[in-house]
């Protein structure tokens, strides 16, 4: 979509440092990070959210992903949160399916978004 933020950070027309990239998807952290470690990943073709009909090889790329980012970004030992906001109610803001990895500090409990935090 040309008017979408993050199929111009995955096309490279927004410049961004890639935590990580492969065909499929690129991670790049967010630029309002709500813990030391707050990164993206996006599919490089555009999907709303995860109920837009992903295909499943998009969905393994994504998930596949997140051990990727959380050992660039060193917390994975620590541990970290993995976070698919869709829709209102979760208060999904950017309308490109996307996967939070969140870490770099204890997060506490309970199913926490990431916007209400700090
Ligand atoms: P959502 O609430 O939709 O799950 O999260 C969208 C995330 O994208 C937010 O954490 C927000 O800070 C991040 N974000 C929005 N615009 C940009 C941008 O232009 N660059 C980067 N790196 N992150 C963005
Ligand atoms: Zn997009």
């Amino acid at each position: 979509m040309s008017d979408c933020v993050f199929c111009m950070i995955a096309s490279g027309e927004i410049p961004s440092a890639h935590v990580y990239a492969d065909d499929d998807v690129v991670a790049f952290d967010d630029i309002a990070p709500q813990a030391p470690v707050h990164t993206l990943i996006v599919p490089r073709v555009h999907y709303s959210s995860i109920a837009d009909e992903v295909p499943d090889g998009i969905l393994l790329a994504l998930l596949r992903a997140v051990p990727a980012v959380a050992e660039a970004k060193g917390v994975a030992s620590s541990g970290y949160r993995v976070i698919m906001n869709t829709g209102d109610d979760a208060g999904q803001t950017v309308h490109h399916l996307h996967v939070h990895v969140i870490g770099g500090r204890p997060l506490g409990e309970g199913m926490v978004r990431p916007a209400e935090r700090e």
